[in-house]
């Protein structure tokens, strides 16, 4: 990283080399809360690409016979150096993402977590063995890495989301190349940098910044064997479909519509405290954000008091302590969501509290207060699509068969919570909730790092998911040995 005028003009990193993209073409990375311009990314080209793989494919040729312990070591040098600055990359976050530092520790916090299991390596890797699978024969499966994998990152979560991938693809013995989303490439420099310093050889995680031609570049590169790819709906269909079709592993998460059920027996009170903070928290850019509330039975005492509690949100910027709404990744964004709020009154929903109304004390930053619509149907474009914004929909439902219908329609399936303390509906929640990651009296079901993470139905492409024992599968290929020892 090289600083030009105080804005920070940002590097590729190829073969354990800080390099000019060999474009010239750059991007203003933008402060949300304040609107200034803290880095220059370069929207990097196709033989940036190139450079970048064949510099992974030739250090795979060491990196996949450094032994499995020798590599887990490597991550937990990491490991000491992220924790030593913690609070550093929690600042970083909030200075290109936007969201409140709390938020951003704790993501933090996520990030480093994913170390730890990556870390434990040489036991996920074990293969398994039969012995006597027939007389004086036995069976025996080795795990080995892939080769060269890409990864492709959203802004939201600059920190965790490149962690899910490239700690454990490297762990298990493959290269690595990321692009970051281009709207927050700062902390992926500084977590490249920090790899580096934690003694990983040159070209094992290689960093090249740009926007969609770079992505089209990792989909048609011979040299590249798996994808794992965090975004919107339209991009993860669409990487999944080009990056299959080149004869690779890939894995695409995707938007999210999440549904919370409130049961008529749930604790009003925390159940209020959590669907604010998970609907409003981050500016409502999580894709395990409450975007849906389905109230069952007479919720009028419950919308009412939803509302009350809204008033005492606090929106600012992130590194306020007690602010918890943010502002959105760009005035564009901002527009494209104060279009579909007047498409929910245009189509007749109740507007109970709008944020537009908060916009005009904020002159710099890309704020939009926290809007709440009622009476929402399921037809509606608010409840259908992801807005990925501080805009919460509140639909009713008779019953818990009706609510669920609501997430069985919802072609996204991420995440879906119930409040409820009744057993019979807990259960029935679970069996019957279509989505990947559920939430029992909880706001935010996002899985740790020790467990799969991600979503069914339009929110993932692909077979294995992030994290546990499905990264490690996604990561690695298996042999089978099969021996006769009566020869
Ligand atoms: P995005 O799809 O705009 O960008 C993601 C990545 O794809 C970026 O690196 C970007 O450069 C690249 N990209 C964007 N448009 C492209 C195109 N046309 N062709 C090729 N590449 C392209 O997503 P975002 O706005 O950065 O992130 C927010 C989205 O990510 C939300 O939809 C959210 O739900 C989703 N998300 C999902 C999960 C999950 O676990 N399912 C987690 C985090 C975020």
């Amino acid at each position: 990283m090289k600083t030009v005028n105080k804005v920070v003009k940002l590097q590729n990193y190829i073969n354990g080399e800080w390099l000019n993209s060999s474009s010239t073409k750059q991007l203003e990375v933008l402060n949300p809360a304040t609107n200034d311009i803290i880095a220059n990314v370069p929207i990097s080209t196709v033989k940036d690409v190139e450079v970048a793989a064949k510099a992974a494919r030739s250090a795979f040729q060491d990196w996949k016979n450094v032994p499995v312990p020798k590599r887990a070591r490597l991550l937990y040098k990491y490991h000491h150096l992220l924790q030593e600055n913690h609070e550093e990359l929690a600042k970083l976050i909030v200075l290109e993402n936007g969201k409140a530092y709390k938020e951003a520790y704790g993501e933090v916090q996520r990030g480093i977590e994913c170390v730890e299991f990556a870390a434990g390596a040489p036991t996920l890797m074990m293969g398994e063995t039969l012995s006597g699978i027939a007389e004086d024969m036995d069976s025996e499966m080795f795990r080995y890495p892939l080769g060269v994998v890409g990864g492709i990152t959203p802004f939201n979560f600059p920190m965790m989301v490149p962690l899910w991938m490239f700690p454990l693809a490297i762990a298990c013995g493959n290269t690595f190349l990321l692009k970051p989303s281009e709207r927050t490439p700062l902390l992926a420099s500084k977590l490249v940098e920090l790899f580096t310093e934690a003694g990983a050889p040159p070209g094992v995680l290689n960093l090249v910044h740009g926007a969609h031609d770079v992505v089209n570049a990792l989909l048609e590169n011979g040299e590249i064997n798996a994808i794992s790819f965090v975004g919107s709906q339209p991009v993860a269909k669409y990487v999944y479909e080009r990056a299959a079709s080149k004869g690779k592993r890939v894995q695409a998460l995707a938007g999210a519509k999440n549904h919370h059920i409130v049961m008529p027996d749930a604790n009003m009170e925390k159940a209020i405290q959590h669907i604010l903070s998970s609907s409003f928290g981050s500016a409502g850019q999580r894709c395990m954000a409450c975007s849906a509330v389905v109230v069952v039975g007479d919720g009028d005492d419950f919308v009412r008091e939803l509302k009350n509690k809204s008033e005492n949100l606090v929106m600012g910027n992130g590194l306020d302590d007690e602010v918890l709404l943010t502002p959105v990744i760009r005035d564009s964004h901002r527009k494209k969501v104060i279009g579909i709020i007047e498409k929910g009154i245009e189509e007749g929903a109740t507007i109970l509290r709008d944020g537009r109304k908060e916009m005009e004390k904020w002159t710099n930053g890309y704020f939009l207060g926290a809007t709440i619509f009622d009476k929402v149907t399921p037809e509606m474009t608010i409840a259908k699509e992801e807005i990925f914004a501080p805009v919460l929909s509140i639909l009713r439902a008779r019953n818990l068969e009706e609510a669920l219908v609501y997430i069985q329609k919802s072609r996204f399936g991420n995440g879906a919570t119930i409040y409820t303390k009744d057993a019979s509906a807990i259960r029935k929640f679970r069996e019957e909730a279509d989505a990947g990651m559920l939430g029992i009296n909880v706001g935010v079901p996002a899985t740790m790092a020790f467990f799969p993470f991600s979503g069914w139905k339009d929110s993932f492409y692909g077979d294995l998911h992030v994290n546990g024992k499905d990264g490690v599968n996604f990561y690695t290929r298996k042999k089978m040995i099969t021996s006769r020892f009566d020869f």
